[in-house]
């Protein structure tokens, strides 16, 4: 017996299938990840391979059988095509890295509403407003180890457990988190500078104003969270929608 879903989704990722058909990556609101199939969607007269596109937010009707591992488009309608991420570069890169980090972690039929819900914000910050795109990804990805279980720890020393602070002017210890000025110097551990990237992170865990940014310190955020989910899942292996992408911020240098 096959049950009819009617959801929300983002289309994460979109593969062509035989001659005529699609396979994509959804991320829907009820049912967590699915992988289904849009007969027909590579013909030219089709009218669903505009809306079930990547990236694109719709409204889906899937039949699904337990026994399929995937599952079939009846039929969607769009409720977003994100035009301006469209349309730019660099807006491009980020929300297909959002994507891709999406799809790679979740496991088929893993619902989290709140994850669903985090995407489409995400995605519609980077199409509507003139915030940094590299900031948003960034954001969203702080947001993403906490849903997963793997919060960023920036409230503790990894060594002592002391509560860090500005002050103790914190740098990243291996891919874990951050250490204390006192644990610095026992471990003879000389980081000059690199305490901004903790401030960096802070400001954005904690919806603080940045009050400096620069391509540099975006790109260093990028690479800490990314060998941070590394060191959690063995079987992540990094995010290729990055790695064409060498102007972090697009451009922008302060914030
Ligand atoms: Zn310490």
């Amino acid at each position: 017996m096959s049950k009819i879903i009617k959801t929300e989704a983002i289309v994460l990722r979109k593969i062509n299938y035989s001659e005529s058909s699609l396979i994509v990556s959804l991320f829907t609101k009820s049912n967590g990840k699915i992988s289904a199939i849009l007969k027909g969607g590579r013909r030219p007269n089709s009218k669903l391979s505009s809306v079930v596109d990547l990236l694109n937010h719709i409204q889906v009707i899937i039949y699904k059988k337990e026994s399929r591992d995937i599952q079939v488009i009846s039929s969607a309608d769009l409720y977003s095509y994100f035009p301006n991420i469209k349309s730019d570069f660099t807006k491009t890169t980020y929300a297909y890295a959002v994507c891709e980090l999406v799809n790679d972690v979740y496991m088929e039929g893993e619902v989290n509403e709140l994850m669903f819900n985090g995407l489409v914000r995400i995605l519609n910050l980077m199409n509507n407003q003139e915030e940094n795109s590299a900031i948003l990804f960034i954001k969203f990805f702080i947001f993403f180890l906490k849903e997963i279980g793997y919060e960023l720890n920036l409230e503790l020393c990894k060594i002592c457990s002391k509560e860090l602070s500005i002050e103790l002017k914190p740098v990243p210890f291996g891919n874990e988190g951050f250490i204390c000025l006192s644990c610095q110097s026992e471990h003879k551990i000389q980081k000059i500078n690199e305490s901004e990237l903790f401030n960096f992170l802070s400001c954005l865990k904690n919806r603080k104003k940045l009050n400096y940014v620069n391509d540099k310190l975006i790109e260093s955020a990028i690479k800490f969270l990314l060998n941070y989910l590394r060191n959690h899942l063995e079987n992540f292996k990094g995010l290729q929608s990055l790695e064409i992408n060498h102007n972090y911020s697009g451009g922008i240098k302060n914030v």
